[in-house]
């Protein structure tokens, strides 16, 4: 018999930046193992698609279009979900954005955008979804951080500071709410391809630096990050909490 521990069957998955990338292949990653999904981005159109791959997984799937940078909005879609299915097991926060800027062209709208996208979009999901988790005593959450807040990037160092602060943010809520049985875990992906990081990669020069700092040798795809997030999202993890795993081919070995 296969090992169980990975099982999400009946389990409840909020996902935001749900739509594509990283966060969608999570999403379905989440569906394949058993659990049906809250998805949450921008445009419902697009989560409309995901949705109808989900079910075709044979997982139910709702969704709502939330900014997660508007508290109003991260409140009415977890509302949302709550009314649908009394419940959220698993909270994946992954929407973000990454617009690199060298330090000195930042300008206080660039600062504003990341931090209320990848930090306080976060940290806002999280509390609105473990208030059910703290008084149900059972929770999974898995804030999306980067290579980038574990070493410095450049010209990048709005993102690190914010993905950065996700690993910080990602320990002490991992503190405060282990009493209660929640865990809180991040993940730090190195380069993955996707719409954020394909422009990027015109860029011959630094896409020379990525890749001589991966010690296995290859840029990394969606579905490298799945299997850390049912890792995670699962029972297999119950003792595990406050972590940031890298899944970066080694770069943060060095
Ligand atoms: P992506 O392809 O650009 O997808 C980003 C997702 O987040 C989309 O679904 C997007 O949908 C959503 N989103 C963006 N802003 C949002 C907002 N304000 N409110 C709600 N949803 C929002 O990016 P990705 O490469 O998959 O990255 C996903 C996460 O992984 C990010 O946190 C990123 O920092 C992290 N990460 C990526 C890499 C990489 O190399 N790709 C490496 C390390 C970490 P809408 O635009 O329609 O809202």
């Amino acid at each position: 018999m296969p090992y169980g521990g990975f099982d999400l069957t009946g389990r409840v998955a909020f996902v935001t930046g749900a739509s594509r990338g990283i966060g969608r292949a999570i999403a379905l990653g989440l569906a394949e193992s058993g659990a049906d999904l809250f998805l949450c981005s921008r445009k419902a159109a697009d989560l409309e698609a995901v949705a109808r791959d989900a079910a075709a997984r044979g997982r139910r799937a709702e969704f709502a279009a939330a900014d997660v940078s508007s508290l109003p909005q991260i409140r009415a879609a977890v509302d949302g979900a709550l009314s649908r299915y009394g419940r959220i097991d698993i909270l994946v926060n992954n929407a973000g954005i990454n617009v690199a800027l060298p330090a000195l062209d930042v300008t206080e709208e660039n600062w504003d955008q990341h931090v209320e996208i990848n930090l306080k979009g976060a940290f806002f999901c999280a509390q609105a979804v473990a208030r059910g988790m703290v008084s149900r005593r059972s929770g999974k959450i898995i804030n999306i951080a980067s290579t980038l807040g574990l070493v410095g990037g450049n010209p990048r160092s709005v993102y690190c500071a914010t993905k950065g602060g996700l690993v910080l943010l990602t320990k002490a809520l991992a503190l405060e709410w282990a009493p209660h049985n929640v865990q809180v875990n991040a993940i730090a992906p190195t380069f993955i391809v996707t719409d954020l990081t394909r422009p990027y990669m015109a860029d011959a020069a630094y896409m020379d630096k990525v890749k001589r700092n991966i010690p296995l040798g290859r840029l990394g795809n969606v579905q490298d990050v799945v299997g850390a997030a049912i890792l995670l999202a699962s029972p297999a993890a119950d003792l595990i909490t406050g972590i940031t795993l890298p899944v970066d081919g080694g770069w943060t070995a060095q």
